[in-house]
């Protein structure tokens, strides 16, 4: 094969606070040859999470950090164009983690094949994939809501938030979404059938989702900590439930956040769980069945936020953490 050059962003530096382009360096190395067994995957798309702003930390935490000097990791589809394993062949699209980065090589293992004909490949990376199955499993398994309740998320319009808000209609609850501005909120509402969106930036934003909770909140599905987190709290009602998801609106943070109101967990009798996604990998073909289905069916509707080019991932990421993205966040690749 004549020789590739691979394209890498590397984790320069660790962030203090808020990252900024300095944290990121691209550089240019031959693509690496499969060995025995392995497959050498070119990039296609690039899911930009958020929890990557986790891995560009040294602190402790579920999964290790990226080391200074590495690419940094993230899941991908991309095509096989050498393999030296049985199981695939040129040509195959695969789900991956090939990171940032236009080739990859894999052992094989945790790679997942995609019919392209079945659905748009990049739906592997959020409504059919692990965000889409973070709302799924969040909401259904520790969220826990029945008919008539009312379930609250923010970054409602993301990835995860806008699939919460819609499984909570699928299942006959009152949806409310707070999100980053008026169109946001209008697409959360016209597009994606929410009972209301409240922009946590306007100046009312306590009295809006008052309003917007006449019954209180029974589930509120944490994605941000933060303002959003101390508004809902007197809202909630006895025995509300509390799928602790992320907190994205404290990952700059450089001093400790503000705690919930424990003396309300007493006295509510609240539950709060915290949970990663791969907690729950036996309910994966329960989530594709029902996410597939819902979608085939236009009941869950979903966006995606395509930005163009591996070499402005690291500017979309950076607005991913300040609210620039408007939907699930993909890169582009080839
Ligand atoms: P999104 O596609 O929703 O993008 C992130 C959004 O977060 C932004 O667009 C912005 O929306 C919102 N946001 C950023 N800063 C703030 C802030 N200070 N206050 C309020 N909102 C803010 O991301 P995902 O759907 O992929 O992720 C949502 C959450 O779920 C994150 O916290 C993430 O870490 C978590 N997560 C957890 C998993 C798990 O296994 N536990 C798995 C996957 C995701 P807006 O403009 O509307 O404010």
């Amino acid at each position: 094969m004549a020789a590739l050059v691979n394209r890498q962003i590397l984790l320069k530096s660790r962030p203090v606070g808020a990252p900024g382009l300095g944290n990121f360096e691209l550089v240019q190395r031959p693509a690496p040859e499969p060995g025995d067994g392995e497959v050498l995957m070119r990039t296609r798309y690039l899911s930009l999470d958020p929890y990557m702003r986790g891995r560009m930390s040294a602190a402790k935490s579920y999964a290790k950090p990226v080391e200074v000097g590495e690419p940094m990791v993230g899941g991908t589809v991309s095509e096989i164009i050498a393999s030296r394993n049985a199981n695939f062949a040129v040509g195959d699209i695969v789900l991956g983690f090939g990171g940032w980065q236009d080739y990859a090589l894999s052992g094989g293992a945790g790679l997942r094949k995609l019919d392209p004909a079945a659905a748009p490949v990049t739906t592997a990376l959020g409504i059919l994939g692990m965000p889409g199955m973070t709302a799924y499993v969040g909401l259904l398994e520790i969220g826990q809501p029945s008919s008539g309740e009312t379930v609250a998320v923010a970054a409602a319009s993301g990835a995860v938030g806008s699939v919460v808000g819609q499984i909570a209609k699928i299942k006959g609850c009152r949806a409310v979404g707070v999100a980053g501005g008026p169109e946001k909120c209008r697409y959360v509402v016209e597009q994606l059938g929410f009972d209301a969106c409240v922009d946590h930036r306007a100046d009312d934003f306590v009295r809006q989702l008052e309003a917007a909770c006449p019954a209180g909140i029974d589930v509120y599905f944490e994605n941000v900590g933060g303002a959003v987190q101390q508004a809902v709290w007197p809202l909630l009602n006895d025995f509300a439930r509390i799928p602790v998801c992320g907190l994205i609106a404290q990952y700059n943070a450089t001093t400790p956040m503000a705690g919930p109101d424990m003396f309300s967990v007493l006295r509510k009798r609240l539950t709060l769980r915290g949970f990663i996604v791969s907690d729950f990998a036996a309910k994966q073909a329960d989530f594709l069945r029902d996410a597939g289905a819902w979608v085939r069916s236009g009941r869950l509707k979903y966006r995606e936020d395509v930005i163009d080019g591996l070499e402005n991932a690291p500017a979309a990421f950076l607005g991913l953490l300040q609210g620039k993205n408007f939907g699930k966040l993909l890169v582009k690749v080839s």
